[in-house]
């Protein structure tokens, strides 16, 4: 461990942040965090129970009527100082993110940097409140809209961008007027804790941001949806979890936004600039180590330029450098657990038994930690599992396709419709077969969709409601009427 590492682990606080302060877990509870790189222990943090977590909806209950009425320019300016402070601990962040998830430290530095740019957004959007008057149609009165903060919010992350899935729901939750309790992972809570100290600084109030790590996800979760002082669940992680989590929120009829998997196709025609779709699918394979939402999942490749794209993505992959993601050169770092390995390496021995070839990679390191190598797949069947699983991991499958019509109904064949691309140099064709994609965001002749000032989001079973740009503010606003005779 470098010393950089060893000073940023001695001043990080790794209790529960309730109430605006440290609080031990009941029974002082911990859990380990594994730095995915070595396997080995980083330290433990305060494990959250049900009894945690009502004292973190008490905390953001007593601080939730003064935070709604604080005014917007203030709160925006306390986002803008967050903004502020995570820019200038980008290297410091960036380091914990790498340490905990084992993503290269550039893709974290960009992590960081994306998080951040929710506050910014948000601190402009906190004071340009909406609102409405008209005269109703039939002339007696007038319909004025309100809108108000839907009230307490939990949030649950996941670990693949433990900063910028958090900012993501803080930002337009606190903008709006929201106090929040936010369960981020298991395998990656010391981010969301360093983020603590950053709002606290910055200037938030006491109870207005709750922080609850957990191993007790389930029972912590539900016991929150089930307290009726809250309002709001914004959850994102996998589809499976996100179906359950909508079933209990339809116990108390609580507000929801799910940001849930996704199963993103690459399609490239004959016609598109071919280095550019082999840029574009680096960006959209390998960010992250694949580890994302948004990863392409599944290529398919107009017949003639097949062999082309293959070769040249396996060639650029193969490049790539493996390894701890702390490590400056690191192009790939490990996956984040071995959970995540063995279903990585399960896919692509059953994609291949059934006739795939690996034109590169294929299998796992012999390494200490939990790596996958980058991974090229031709001759998959249009059918194969592994077109069907978010792989989740380095490996990119690539299928033929011979016409638009077709590669369109293969792109969407699947319960996901979070995002797609589209290569081609046709624009016609590029906006046709954008709109006939059954997907919430589309990437033409672009490998990178995610933007803090876009309505980012799914169709299909990849969610409900959208986070950034305007409309993430609204997802934490509520619309009042108001009949007025004047
Ligand atoms: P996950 O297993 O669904 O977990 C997500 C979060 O939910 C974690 O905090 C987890 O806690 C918690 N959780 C797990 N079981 C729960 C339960 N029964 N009740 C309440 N909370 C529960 O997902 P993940 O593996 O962390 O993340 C990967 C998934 O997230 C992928 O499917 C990916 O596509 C999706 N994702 C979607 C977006 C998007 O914007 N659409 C963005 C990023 C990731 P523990 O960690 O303690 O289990």
């Amino acid at each position: 461990m470098s010393a950089h590492t060893a000073e940023l682990l001695k001043t990080l606080v790794t209790d529960l942040y309730i109430g605006g302060k440290p609080v031990l877990a009941a029974g002082d509870r911990r859990f380990d965090v594994v730095n995915p790189a070595t396997g080995a222990t980083i330290t433990t943090v305060a494990d959250a129970s049900v009894q945690d977590a009502i004292a973190a909806i008490d905390a953001a209950h007593e601080a939730g009527g003064a935070w709604a009425a604080t005014a917007p320019r203030q709160r925006a300016e306390i986002l803008r100082r967050a903004f502020d402070l995570m820019i200038s601990n980008v290297e410091r962040l960036a380091r914990l993110i790498c340490l905990e998830n084992g993503k290269a430290l550039r893709d974290a530095r960009g992590e960081v940097t994306y998080a951040a740019e929710f506050f910014r957004w948000y601190s402009e959007e906190a004071v340009r409140g909406a609102g409405s008057v008209m005269t109703a149609p039939s002339g007696t009165n007038k319909i004025l809209v309100l809108q108000q903060p839907v009230g307490i919010c939990v949030l649950v992350t996941p670990w693949n961008f433990p900063a910028a899935m958090a900012t993501r729901k803080i930002a337009p939750a606190l903008a709006a007027g929201c106090t929040v309790v936010l369960k981020p992972a298991s395998d990656t809570p010391l981010t969301a804790l360093a983020m603590a100290s950053i709002l606290a600084e910055a200037g938030v109030p006491p109870g207005v941001v709750n922080i609850l790590p957990s191993r007790h996800a389930g029972e912590v979760v539900s016991a929150m949806l089930h307290d009726p002082r809250v309002r709001k669940l914004s959850f994102t992680g996998s589809t499976e979890v996100g179906r359950v989590l909508l079933g209990q929120a339809a116990d108390r009829v609580v507000n929801t936004s799910m940001e849930l998997g996704g199963n993103a196709p690459f399609l490239v025609f004959a016609d598109a600039d071919l280095d550019a779709a082999t840029e574009g699918a680096m960006v959209a394979k390998m960010r992250n180590a694949g580890e994302a939402c948004t990863a392409a999942n599944r290529f398919y490749v107009e017949a003639p330029v097949a062999d082309e794209f293959s070769r040249r993505l396996a060639a650029r992959m193969s490049a790539m450098v493996l390894g701890p993601g702390l490590q400056e050169d690191t192009d790939v770092g490990p996956l984040v657990n071995q959970d995540a390995v063995l279903k990585v390496d399960g896919l692509v021995r059953a994609a291949v038994k059934d006739g795939a070839t690996a034109l590169i990679g294929g299998k796992r390191p012999d390494r200490e930690g939990y790596y996958f190598e980058p991974t090229v797949l031709v001759n998959v069947e249009p059918g194969a599992a592994i077109l069907s699983e978010e792989l989740f991991g380095p490996v990119a499958p690539i299928v033929t396709f011979e016409s638009e019509t077709q590669a369109i109904a293969f792109a969407n064949s699947t319960e996901h419709g979070l995002v797609g691309y589209v290569y081609t140099g046709d624009l016609a064709r590029g906006l046709r077969v954008s709109e006939a994609l059954e997907f919430g965001m589309v990437g033409l002749n672009r490998g990178l969709v995610s933007d803090p000032a876009a309505p980012f989001g799914g169709s299909k079973q990849s969610g409900i409601g959208r986070e950034g740009g305007h409309d993430g503010m609204l997802d934490y606003l509520e619309s009042k009427y108001l009949a007025v005779q004047w």
